[in-house]
Formats: C-alpha cells, structure tokens, sequence
C-alpha cells in the first residue's frame, strides 16, 4: 500500500498582493519502507513539499492521503493528532531547545502524546542513535553530528511511519554528515520510511529513489541502480585519512 499519495497538488503563497506558485500539480506516491530523496535547486519546493507531507501546512488544491486519510478532510485537532503519531521532523539546524538536555529534548515530543514510561523510551531511542552517554548533555555541550542525532531520536519517540528530514546534513562536515546517512539507512532496514530534502548528489545517491523538482513541478523521479551504503563510504574515508597521515 501507498503510505503517502499525491495527486494535483499545489501550494500557492499570498503574501501581499504577490503569488507565489510554490507546488504546481505534483504527482506521486511513496510506498511504506521506501527512503526517497528529495532534490532541485533553492526555491523549487522541497521545504513546501515537506510541509504539505508532515501536515504542517495545507495544500492549495489538489490532495494528499496519508496511510489512506485524506488530510484536507481532517479537522486542525486531527491533523495535530496524526502529525505526532505518524511523522518524525528532522531540520537542517537540529532546532533543539538549547535549556534542555539531550533526554528532555526527545521527551518533548510525549509531552503531548502522553505515551506510557516516556523516560525509559527516551533512554531507549537515546541509546538506539548511540547516544546512550550523552543523555544529559545540553546541545552546546555536544558536537553537531551528536545533536543531529538527538534531533533523530527526538523525531522518532512517538514511534512515526515517516520521517521527513530537511537537508539534515546541510550544516555538518563531511563526516559527521555520513555518520547521520548511516544512522537513516538503518532507520530504513528497520522498516522506516524516509523522505530526505538535499540539495548534494552524494548524499542523495544514499537513497532508493531521486525526486527531482524545479519551480514546483516534478522533473525527474528514478531509482537509484546501487544506494551508497554510508557505512562504506565512512570506512573508506576513514581509512585515507589515516594513509595520508602515514605510519607514526
Ligand atoms: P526550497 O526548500 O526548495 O528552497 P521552498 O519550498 O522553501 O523551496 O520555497 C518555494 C517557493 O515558495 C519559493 O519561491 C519561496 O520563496 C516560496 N515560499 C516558501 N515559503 C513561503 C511562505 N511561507 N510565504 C511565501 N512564500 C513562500
Ligand atoms: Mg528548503
């Protein structure tokens, strides 16, 4: 079954008397368990088409059923409802609470899910992006890979269908940014589905499939023959730094 279906949808912008036509009649499904890369230049839409697909935003026209609910017929209460069980978020600069540790940044989320023994799952999900020492830390006690990885298991508490990541390795060094590629292919082997924006070619070869956008229409959509596998390519650069560092 599709999880997320996508026919004619279209976001446009008012702002003034401007329009701005950011979504312009996409169409397109995401089976379960698929890990989708989303790419195009500045501007063509992936932020908005991000929006539209964790119910943060609603469509212009066109619709979006997700896990077989039509969105547009939900109520505000309903949508906040499905946003938090069904859809993990994960931004470019982390958007962790910066007075919180590591832990109660995750446990942000069950605040409002109310789900039971929120503290062990916290713990839980810490430990499962390996982060199990670094529970109370506060953000800028930890490197941006690590908060990344917060940010990941802050998006995963509830127990989503899908995570939506927006250029999640945008602010991070080329390391730090594999080590978090790694950590989503293994989100996806454990059944997660997975649409991640980048604008890198590299990180977007990570995935099963490439959707291309430009100026909110869909130009391209293909599979990927052989997805980098992240922990390889860790490996391999790790292995050459230490050749170019030579013997000691
Ligand atoms: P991308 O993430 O690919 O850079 P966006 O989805 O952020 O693109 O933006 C697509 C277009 O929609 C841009 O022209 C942008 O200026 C416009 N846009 C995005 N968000 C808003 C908004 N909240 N209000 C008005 N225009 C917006
Ligand atoms: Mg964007």
């Amino acid at each position: 079954m599709s999880l997320v279906e996508v026919r004619d949808l279209t976001k446009v912008y008012h702002t003034g008397t401007v329009e701005v036509a950011a979504l312009r009649g996409l169409d397109f499904d995401i089976s379960e368990g698929e890990f989708v890369a989303v790419m195009g230049r500045s501007g063509s839409g992936k932020t908005t088409l991000l929006n539209v697909l964790g119910c943060v935003e609603q469509p212009t026209a066109g619709r979006y059923l997700l896990a077989g609910e039509e969105v547009a017929r939900l109520n505000d209460a309903q949508r906040s409802n499905l946003r938090l069980r069904r859809i993990g978020f994960v931004f470019q600069s982390y958007n962790l609470l910066p007075s919180l540790s590591a832990v109660d940044n995750v446990l942000l989320p069950t605040v409002y899910s109310g789900i039971p023994n929120a503290q062990q799952r916290a713990r839980e999900t810490l430990a499962r992006v390996g982060l199990d020492g670094r529970a109370h830390h506060r953000p800028a006690q930890l490197s941006g890979g690590e908060q990344q990885r917060v940010a990941v298991a802050r998006a995963l508490i509830n127990s989503p269908s899908i995570i939506l990541a927006d250029e999640p390795t945008g602010n991070l060094d080329t390391r730090s940014g594999q080590d978090v590629l790694s950590l989503f292919q293994e989100l996806h082997r454990e059944g997660i589905t997975i649409v991640l924006v980048t604008h890198e070619e590299q990180v977007a070869e990570h995935a099963q499939r490439i959707v291309r956008l430009m100026d909110g229409r869909l130009e391209s959509d293909r599979r990927v023959e052989r997805p980098l596998d992240a922990r390889a390519v860790l490996a391999q650069m790790l292995a050459q730094s230490e050749r170019s560092e030579g013997p000691s």
